[in-house]
């Protein structure tokens, strides 16, 4: 079918019938190439409109070079962050030019969700998640909105949590293609060199995967080629492979549950913003005091006394203590014992200045209660790998992110990249 010939309209379909198709199209294509999976699938009605999403990195070139083979005049979407390297933006210049693409498409962040959350270009050393959010997920997801399916570099050797990668895969509101999920370091490797295609000019400096200049570094020989990418943190995926924070595997949220979940990250961009985001409706059964997000769900408050302000914890007695954003933790150095519970408070969505204050503190011994106030759900995984043990919940927040919400999040050691590593 020539690429012009328009698809069916699969712009309704639901969550259930994007998993059956997926389900149909990994049965159909089983025993197909990578080359035939990509090429067939851009010309599947069944699949509808695609775009490649390419991040011009270090494995990059395979697929755009697939592409230019097949039709360059397919789209091509490149996320530009405005934090890669200079070698990036040079690769892709050169690749562009030399594969004639002509539908390459710079995707960029929007200028005021920048200037909201992150005006001086440093929300990557506080909170990445939030970093990734403006800069990648959300304009990816508006880039990707006229398309039905898009087609991604991922495969399965890379990590853990693609090790059952298939070719296609329900995404939010859209399919995934994946053409390359069968594919080995060796089979990418001879295909580079049987077509005699460029390599990215950092992955001879040791960067077998490369993101964003701040949060990629060199890996050493023997460490897993993703160990670069947010060195030191827990971080492992930018997010745009997952739905609401989590990989999606399975029948993936219908658009408008994915939408609901942009509406939360609106009011929270807002209330970020020092504007006031609307106050939900709280539902009857809503609680009317600030609950407990632990591993297990929602618990009512159980620390009945006071919390006191930093300058009154004394060495003497135990007691409850109140960290804000800006304290330095040397500051608790020699009455951490004193402290029964430390809450550390988050006055904005987009401060993470709270994840490294607990950082700290259990760096410095600290083994009492460590509880955040003011993290969202999106944000409990790297609470909790940041020491905290719970989170307190506004009746606001848990009214617009209730139980269910934190308990997606509370997986949070199976998606621990890091501390596997480690292991
Ligand atoms: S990879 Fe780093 S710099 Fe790039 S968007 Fe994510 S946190 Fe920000």
């Amino acid at each position: 079918m020539p690429h012009d010939l328009a698809p069916m309209d699969l712009s309704d379909a639901t969550s259930a019938e994007l998993a059956d198709r997926a389900a149909a199209l990994n049965a159909a294509y089983r025993n197909h190439s990578a080359f035939a999976v990509m090429s067939r699938a851009m010309d599947d009605p069944s699949v509808g409109t695609v775009a490649l999403v390419s991040s011009f990195g270090a494995e990059s070139v395979v697929l755009l070079h697939m592409l230019s083979v097949m039709d360059r005049r397919r789209p091509v979407l490149f996320l530009e962050t405005g934090m890669l390297f200079r070698e990036t933006l040079d690769y892709q210049r050169d690749l562009a030019e030399r594969f004639g693409l002509t539908d390459l498409r710079l995707i960029r962040p929007d200028d005021a969700a920048l200037a909201a959350v992150d005006p001086d270009g440093t929300l990557n050393t506080r909170d990445t998640d939030a970093c990734c959010a403006v800069r990648k997920v959300r304009p990816l997801e508006q880039a990707l909105a006229p398309f039905d399916a898009w087609i991604t570099g991922r495969k399965r050797f890379q990590s853990g949590t693609r090790a059952a990668l298939e070719f296609f895969e329900p995404d939010g509101a859209r399919l995934k293609i994946n053409p390359l999920a069968c594919w080995t370091p060796e089979d990418v490797r001879d295909y580079m060199d049987n077509n005699r295609l460029p390599r990215h000019p950092l992955v001879a400096k040791g960067f077998p995967s490369i993101g964003c200049a701040p949060c990629t570094t060199a890996v050493a020989p023997g460490e897993d080629p993703r160990a670069g990418r947010w060195r030191g943190k827990t971080k492992e995926e930018c997010g745009i492979h997952f739905v609401n924070g989590r990989m999606v595997r399975g029948p993936a949220p219908k658009a408008d549950e994915t939408m609901g979940e942009t509406i939360v990250a609106k009011d929270i961009v807002a209330e970020d913003r020092g504007v006031e985001a609307p106050a939900p409706e709280l539902a009857a059964d809503a609680p009317a005091a600030p609950v407990i997000a632990r591993d297990d769900g929602f618990s009512a408050e159980d620390w009945h006394a006071p919390f006191d302000a930093l300058a009154d914890l004394t060495e003497a007695g135990a007691a409850a203590v109140d960290v804000p954003s800006d304290a330095d933790p040397a500051a608790l150095a020699g009455r951490l014992d004193a402290a029964r519970i430390i809450r550390v408070d988050f006055p904005s969505f987009s401060d993470g200045r709270g994840f490294t204050i607990a950082r700290r503190l259990r760096e410095m011994g600290y083994t009492g209660r460590l509880r955040a106030r003011g993290v969202i759900a999106d944000q409990y995984a790297m609470a909790r790998r940041s020491g905290f043990d719970e989170v307190e919940v506004a009746p606001q927040l848990a009214a617009r992110q209730p139980e269910d919400q934190w308990l997606a999040r509370a997986q949070w050691r199976a998606n621990d990249y890091q501390a596997r590593l480690r292991g």
